[in-house]
């Protein structure tokens, strides 16, 4: 690998660029579905399909979502000619005998990191641990290092390139902290500005999350236990109720059983409301206000309405006929037939995923963007976010995988500058 030629200080993923040649290929997978076109074998991420065998729960979930909807049972939703479909086994972040994996275990492992936090072999990486960044540093415009808290002492570090953020959720926040985001907040807050844009911490986009719960038959306890890593039974990737064959997914469905019921998570992958990210005052240790905006837009809850009556309902009594132990609880189908009572199970019910993106969104400036194609901040030279808060729309599954391939394409961006 030719080390990286920067100095890059950043929170989180800026590890991407100096391990550029081990991310050639995301991931490892391994499942019974060996599918070379569409996965790589040789990278350093676990994806494991699990479980190993499909459980009688998943089977007949899977039965059930296959009938009522029409979709396809499908072995691989990771192969883009099957994208939607149901399926008896998920791919999960996990090596072989199920410990999760994740960018730290696979990237900043003892062959990567000295516990020091210095790179192996000479590679030019510096982990500073016990370390909050607090703001960016600039020379005018452009982008120069950052100002940390590193066990009570304040530090600057410099770079000698570029600055790479990637801090996830606190992206906003310190951009906001450096000069960067809307002017009047800034000013209220008293915080010098460097670029005045109205987008930062705009466009918070979040999957919706509710449940349905069922009883189900006791005997299929049993071979739960076969795969104990597994966490899920049976799932499905269904397209948006309303527009069935645009053949984008819509719907993730998400097959878990807790204390004897089958729950199935419903998670609306499309959703149009959008949230906000805001700092409270010019503390930057202090937490930020965040608003996810969940049901602002009418059309979601409408959506999720939709999901409940065209998915959950015929998938409930198709389930119930396969085997008669399956019968759905909650929300009852007296409930999902109420359009006020179905309206009110979805508030009352609603939960919470950690699929946040887009507040800092890759975009034209006039069309509400913080970053450009290349991830590089508006207005500013020099400063790059390479993390899920640039995601432009909403991803249609779970979101880790597309913070890892943001930062890989930043990473092999920056590799072909120089
Ligand atoms: C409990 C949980 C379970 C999840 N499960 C899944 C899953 O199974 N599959 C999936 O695909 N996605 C999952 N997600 C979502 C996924 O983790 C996120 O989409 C992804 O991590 C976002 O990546 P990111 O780089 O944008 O931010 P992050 O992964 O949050 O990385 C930001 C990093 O910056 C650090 N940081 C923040 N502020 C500062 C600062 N001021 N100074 C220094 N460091 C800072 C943080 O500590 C963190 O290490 C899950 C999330 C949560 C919370």
């Amino acid at each position: 690998m030719k080390e990286s030629l920067w100095s890059l200080f950043s929170a989180g993923i800026f590890l991407f660029v100096m391990i550029f040649n081990h991310f050639k290929q995301l991931e490892k997978f391994q499942g019974e579905n060996e599918n070379p076109k569409f996965h790589g074998y040789k990278g350093r991420i676990n994806i494991r399909q699990a479980p190993v065998n499909p459980t009688n729960v998943s089977e007949k979930f899977v039965s059930a979502i296959v009938d009522a909807t029409g979709v396809d049972k499908i072995l691989d939703y990771n192969d883009p000619t099957t994208p939607i479909g149901a399926f008896t086994q998920w791919q999960l972040y996990q090596k072989p005998y199920g410990q999760r994996e994740g960018s730290s275990t696979a990237f900043l492992s003892p062959d990567i990191l000295t516990p020091d936090g210095l790179g192996e072999n000479e590679r030019k990486l510096r982990v500073f641990y016990y370390s909050t960044v607090l703001r960016i540093l600039f020379e005018g415009r452009r982008a120069v290092g950052v100002e940390l808290l590193k066990e009570g002492k304040m530090l600057k570090v410099y770079a000698r390139k570029k600055v790479i953020i990637s801090a996830g959720i606190n992206s906003p926040q310190l951009l906001m902290f450096s000069g960067i985001g809307p002017v009047r907040e800034l000013q209220q807050a008293g915080i010098p500005i460097v670029f005045n844009n109205p987008n930062v911490g705009k466009n918070v986009t979040n999957h919706t999350l509710n449940t349905a719960i069922f009883s189900m038959n006791q005997r299929d306890m049993a071979d739960l236990q076969g795969d104990p890593f597994a966490l899920y039974t049976g799932g499905a990737f269904l397209p948006h109720p309303f527009s069935r064959m645009n053949g984008r997914r819509s719907v993730q469905l998400i097959g878990t059983v807790s204390e004897g019921n089958l729950i199935i998570v419903v998670i609306f992958l499309q959703p149009r409301s959008r949230g906000t990210i805001r700092i409270q005052n010019n503390d930057p240790l202090k937490i930020v206000l965040a608003d996810e905006g969940f049901l602002d837009n009418p059309f979601d809850m409408e959506t999720i309405k939709a999901i409940f009556r065209m998915y959950i309902k015929p998938m409930a009594m198709k389930l119930s006929t396969i085997d008669s132990a399956y019968q759905l609880l909650n929300p009852t189908i007296d409930t999902i037939d109420n359009d006020e009572a179905l309206e009110e199970y979805i508030k009352e019910n609603f939960g919470h995923n950690h699929h946040q993106q887009g507040f800092l969104r890759m975009a034209p400036f006039s069309r509400g963007g913080v970053v450009d194609n290349q991830g590089r901040v508006h207005g500013v030279d020099h400063l790059i976010v390479a993390d899920a808060s640039i995601i432009p729309f909403s991803v249609d599954g779970n979101t880790s995988a597309a913070a890892y391939l943001i930062g890989y394409t930043v990473a092999k961006n920056l590799m072909q500058e120089e």
